[in-house]
């Protein structure tokens, strides 16, 4: 081996391409150092698996293997370097299966090392026979160890970008490049798929190309000067398909340099699809179904804009107001005619809107409520926009042959233009205080029975004390504060006490506020169920204080409201609950109701009544007279207790229209077997008219008021003593 055999070997490898390059090193270092093997083989770390590349054997290429490398000299060139054995390599590593099958005595192995410093490939050349200078072996192959990296290096760089062309030319984005002049030097399958352009069409052009004209020269100013100066920019954007079809793009480009030169890569997704759903989801979120008005959501965004964009106006003559209103007696309609009736009036009612309010915004609110946003400069011109609303029912709805005059009540609330608001929340802010100050307009126009009202701050002030009454209401009945005061009602025929009434009683603060108050505002805030839960409660424990005492003959009425009835849970009957819980007999309680409750669409009030009834409790109808009065309603239900009103009492003695209403009553009463009370008896000729007429019991101020529960005995021993 000399200059003469390199020289041979350099030959042979110059101008090779690449997939001949291991081969041909591999014969020639074989030839040349008169090895039976030479190979160069990669390893596989993690399997300690090595590979031939290229595997010369006896002067020919042959087909490459794969082996496992522990306990062989290969090892050794892995971790240690160069290793070379000159005779006995068998004897060194008796498991190598291999050198045994081969029949191998010498061996040279060095380690090549790739850019990053690591070995992964190792050649090797295999004697059989003894080799005089293992040196020189070495020092040979080390001669063409960078020759044979570089190679593999290039090769691997080669497959890198080939992988890298792959997954730009296959990506499901699109992607295009630019030069530094801003025209088109690449694009891949995707973009031609996405804007239509084959590449031959677009290289060499610039992007304008692919423009919808949607987006200004702002637009495209602002997004070259954040290229400029960060490098990259992202975004959406509109553009259009060669075939003219327009398509929302998420659009990045990023600034790189190449050979010292700058290019831009776009990379574009189609978002069109995601931007319709987008856009049908905010048609569904800001639109009313059965109308198509837009509906609150949208009406208060639109205030909020308008709020904004006027603080940011210089003249301060334009101020915003907000126009509420709301069908009379909808719910009437809906009851005579039916929902789908009521459902035409108000999309008949929208249509007169949009052909007569093009200019503003207005959108249906809630139910049958609708609202108009209005700017002006004079309050005067509000009341013209009410009037202009009203007209608009003059003429009557025409459906299914069905003519319906409609009238609706208006509140106005408005809003004087400000100086630059700055918080967003404010501005949301702002815009539902708007709505619900012209709503409450609307209900205290409703309350006086004016056609429309200006919101003013003694509404709001209602509302609070309203609020904070019911607040405090609710506290007291869950902290047990109210009590329960029992008005005695007198047996007619023997003069004595035979039941009493139970009148919740409530001090608030140290004032005592009326039933009459209160009753309404539990009913609206459910406290009610409370309530009604804790008047029975007390009732019963009177009830037992009052057995201690000798005394078990006496009815308790208690009174319960329609909403108690529409919320009760007939599956399990709390007031039954309580009665058994407190150890009383049902038939010591009598509830009182009133007609409402018996009315014809309420049949699940009568699952409950005949529980309370075969429990044993008794039933009274209470303000006899005062609603409809419908003695078919007494036949929906038998009742054991009918309770005349008080209006009917007050002038028994003097109206003899009166006097002969009450008798009808009572003896229409007897047939049917209902017992009378006479409510609200204050004076000895009330009582001597009622008693002529055949009435069976009497509750008023001529006997008592009602009275805490520790008055009661005494009361009872004075009648006793006055009987
Ligand atoms: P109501 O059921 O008609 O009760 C009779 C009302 O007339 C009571 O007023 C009673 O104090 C009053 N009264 C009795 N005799 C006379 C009389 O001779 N002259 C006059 N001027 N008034 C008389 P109160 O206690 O203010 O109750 C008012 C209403 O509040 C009750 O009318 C009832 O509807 C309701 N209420 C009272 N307590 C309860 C309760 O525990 N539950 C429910 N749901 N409602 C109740
Ligand atoms: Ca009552
Ligand atoms: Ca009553």
């Amino acid at each position: 081996m000399g200059a003469y055999d390199l020289k041979r070997i350099v030959e042979s490898i110059s101008n090779l391409k690449s997939e001949n390059f291991y081969n041909a090193i591999c014969l020639s270092l074989s030839e040349v150092l008169g090895a039976s093997h030479v190979f160069l083989a990669q390893v596989d770390e993690s399997t300690m698996h090595a590979s031939t590349i290229a595997l010369a054997a006896y002067d020919e290429i042959v087909d490459n293997i794969s082996y496992d490398i522990r306990c062989t000299p290969c090892n050794d060139v892995m971790c240690g370097g160069i290793s070379s054995y000159s005779s006995g390599v068998q004897a060194l590593f008796p498991d190598d299966r291999l050198l045994a099958d081969m029949g191998i005595e010498a061996y040279v192995g060095v380690p090549l090392q790739s850019l990053s410093g690591k070995t992964d490939t190792i050649l090797v050349a295999l004697f059989q026979h003894e080799i005089g200078d293992a040196l020189q072996v070495e020092s040979f192959f080390s001669l063409f160890t960078g020759l044979i990296q570089r190679e593999i290096d290039k090769d691997r760089f080669i497959a890198k970008l080939d992988f890298a062309n792959q997954l730009i030319e296959q990506s499901h984005e699109a992607i295009f490049i630019c030069n530094k002049n801003v025209e088109i030097t690449y694009v891949n399958t995707a973009f031609t798929k996405m804007t239509g352009y084959p590449p031959d069409e677009v290289l060499g052009q610039n992007p304008k190309i692919l423009s919808s004209n949607q987006h200004d020269q702002h637009f495209y100013r602002a997004m070259w000067h954040q290229i400029d100066k960060k490098g990259k920019w992202s975004g959406e954007i509109t553009n259009k398909t060669k075939q003219g079809t327009l398509y929302t793009q998420f659009l990045s480009i990023t600034q790189m340099q190449t050979n010292g030169e700058i290019c831009y890569v776009a990379f574009i997704l189609d978002i069109t699809e995601k931007k319709e759903a987008e856009q049908k989801i905010y048609f569904h979120a800001n639109h009313d179904q059965l109308t198509g008005l837009t509906n609150r959501f949208y009406f208060k965004e639109r205030i909020s804009e308008l709020v904004s964009s006027l603080s940011y106006q210089d003249e301060e003559s334009t101020n915003l107001a907000v126009i509420y209103f709301d069908v009379d007696k909808f719910q009437d309609i809906n009851t005579v005619y039916g929902l789908s009736f009521g459902d035409k009036v108000l999309c008949q009612l929208a249509e007169r809107l949009e052909s007569s309010f093009k200019e503003c915004a207005f959108s249906r609110i809630d139910g049958d409520s609708f609202a108009v946003l209005q700017t002006y400069q004079q309050v005067s011109e509000l009341e013209l926009v009410c009037k202009q609303v009203s007209a608009l029912l003059v003429e009557p709805f025409l459906i299914g042959g069905i003519s319906q005059q409609v009238s609706v009540t208006l509140g106005v609330s408005t809003y004087q233009q400000a100086k630059s608001i700055s918080s967003q929340d404010r501005v949301e802010k702002i815009a539902r205080r708007l709505v619900r100050q012209a709503e409450l307009a609307t209900l205290n126009a409703k309350q006086v029975g004016a056609p429309f009202l200006h919101f003013c701050k003694e509404m709001d002030d209602k509302v609070k004390k309203h609020n904070l009454l019911v607040e405090q209401l609710t506290q007291a009945v869950k902290n047990d504060e109210l009590e329960v005061h029992f008005q005695p009602i007198i047996d007619v025929q023997s003069n004595t006490v035979a039941k009493f009434e139970s009148l919740v009683r409530w001090r608030n603060h140290g004032q005592w506020v009326s039933p009459a108050v209160f009753i309404p505002l539990a009913e609206e805030s459910r406290v009610i169920i409370e309530l009604g839960e804790l008047v029975l409660r007390k009732t019963c424990q009177q009830i037992k204080y009052l057995e201690a005492q000798g005394y078990n003959q006496f009815v308790f009425n208690v009174n319960r409201s329609l909403f108690e009835f529409t919320e009760f849970n007939p599956h399990r009957n709390a007031w039954l609950e309580i009665i058994t819980e407190q150890n009383v007999n049902p038939s010591q309680i009598s509830f009182e109701l009133t007609e409402s409750v018996l009315a014809p669409e309420n049949t699940n009030h009568l699952e409950v009544l005949t529980q309370l009834k075969s429990a044993g409790c008794l039933i009274s109808l209470d303000d006899f007279g005062t609603g409809y009065s419908s003695l078919s309603y007494l036949r929906r239900f038998p009742v054991d207790v009918l309770k005349l009103d008080k209006s009917f009492i007050d002038e028994i003695h003097t109206n003899s229209g009166d006097e002969a209403l009450v008798k009808s009553i009572i003896q229409m009463s007897q047939v049917l077997g209902i017992k009378v009370v006479a409510e609200g008896v204050e004076l000895q000729q009330q009582l001597a008219v009622l008693k002529e007429a055949g009435c069976d019991f009497i509750q008023g101020y001529y006997f008592s008021k009602p009275l805490p529960g520790d008055e009661i005995q005494a009361f009872l021993t004075q009648l006793a003593r006055e009987h």
